[in-house]
């Protein structure tokens, strides 16, 4: 049988599970220091962050449960070397560097976060087929090597393996994270906010008014409240993904673009890119063409069924890559959204860019390339 939903909350354990729904519809403190708007990876990471750096009492708001909205359905991999290949230098050197506070945050925390290290091949015809500049972390493979490592597939392939990355379950990760920030409100959406004298001095929510020192809006896109200037192009680009019955097939890690292995021997394969279609069903054609996909690389996968499809929508801006900024014009409020396909990897150093903003009320040079402001620009130059 065929669920459709994302397996990653089947994974986790019972006090996990509970910990997404914590404090549902109860506001525990309405004059917080810090305010975090979304309880998705980014919106976790950043209020713990905050917690933890000493910025007073946080409270983080989220309208369903905690990793409800992109978060839940993500793949789940910190990949950042692979940026290389299609992000601008600045950009992946921030996801190397989130992926070692993730490193970090699975050592510190009592019990981890859930870090799940692997290699990561990408299989291609031939090695002309990346783009000409190599970077140190890869490691090229002949087709020989590459057989050796993943037997069965359908084509010689040659790979560029790289190694030291790694993937989290995202809701576990959500739900180790959380424990160590005492205020939390599911089932609460912010709905409004009054500005006064470039400051946010309340927040309106479902469940009554808040009056944060600071905000903090991690929301996915950027969020329309009431009240709330804010006008900052976004969109999603929806995205399939299953996970099939245990295999017998072993692979190394992440085999791209075939599969990733789960620690039960079940593929995760997929992360398809549906642009334009905004319908939240999964689409069967869609599920056919990526199991399709892993039969025609490894033909002994055939017949094996999906246990787990679904589908989920990444939130992006029209460069594809996310805001770090102050909401222009509010000495006070704070955005970070459009995290499209790299949310999860990027969720740590996004978290620490905010939380130095925050304390020491500069720009950080991390955060300088994230602007908001740029899509004015562009406007202005048409
Ligand atoms: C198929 C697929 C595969 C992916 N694979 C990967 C991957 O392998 N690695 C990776 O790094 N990224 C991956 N991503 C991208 C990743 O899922 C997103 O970038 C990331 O989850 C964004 O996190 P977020 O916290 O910004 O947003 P979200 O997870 O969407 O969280 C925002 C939260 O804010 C809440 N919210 C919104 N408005 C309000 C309001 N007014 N009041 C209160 N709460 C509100 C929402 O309910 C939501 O829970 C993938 C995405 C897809 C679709």
């Amino acid at each position: 049988m065929t669920t459709s939903r994302a397996i990653w909350r089947e994974q986790l354990a019972a006090g996990e599970r509970a910990a997404l729904g914590r404090g549902a519809g109860v506001i525990p403190e309405p004059r917080p220091d810090v305010l975090v708007v979304g309880g998705g990876i980014v919106g976790v990471a950043t209020a713990v962050a905050c917690h933890e750096a000493g910025l007073g009492s946080v409270l983080l708001i989220e309208a369903g449960q905690l990793g409800s909205g992109a978060t839940g359905g993500a793949a789940g991999l910190l990949t950042p070397e692979i940026r290389e290949w299609s992000d601008p230098g600045p950009f992946t050197d921030l996801a190397r560097a989130s992926l070692e506070h993730w490193k970090d945050l699975e050592v510190s925390r009592p019990g981890g976060v859930g870090l799940i290290h692997l290699d990561w091949i990408g299989l291609v015809p031939d090695r002309e087929s990346f783009a000409p500049h190599q970077q140190p972390a890869v490691e090229w493979l002949m087709p020989d090597q590459v057989h050796d490592i993943v037997p069965g597939l359908a084509l010689p392939m040659a790979g560029a393996m790289i190694r030291h990355q790694a993937r989290v379950n995202p809701l576990r990760a959500i739900a180790r994270l959380i424990t160590g920030l005492p205020d939390v409100a599911t089932g609460v959406a912010a709905i409004s906010a009054t500005v006064r004298g470039g400051r946010v001095i309340s927040v309106g929510t479902s469940a009554g008014g808040i009056h944060p020192g600071v905000v903090v809006f991690a929301t996915g896109r950027p969020p329309v409240l009431d009240g709330l200037p804010l006008d900052v192009p976004s969109d999603t680009v929806k995205g399939h993904l299953l996970v099939t019955e245990p295999v017998s097939v072993r692979l190394p890690g992440t085999v791209a673009p075939v599969a990733t292995q789960l620690e039960d021997g079940r593929l995760l394969v997929g992360g398809t890119f549906d642009t334009g279609d905004e319908s939240p069903s999964v689409r069967p054609e869609v599920i056919e063409a990526i199991l399709d996909g892993l039969y025609a690389a490894l033909p002994a996968l055939r017949g094996v069924a999906a246990s787990y499809q679904w589908c989920c929508f990444r939130p992006c801006h029209p460069d594809g890559h996310p805001v770090i900024d102050r909401v222009p014009g509010v000495d006070n409020a704070w955005l970070t959204s459009g995290h499209f396909r790299t949310g999860i990897l990027m969720a740590p150093v996004t978290a620490r860019a905010l939380v130095r903003w925050i304390a020491a009320g500069e720009l950080p040079a991390e955060a300088a390339a994230w602007s908001s402001t740029r899509f004015a620009d562009r406007a202005h130059r048409g």
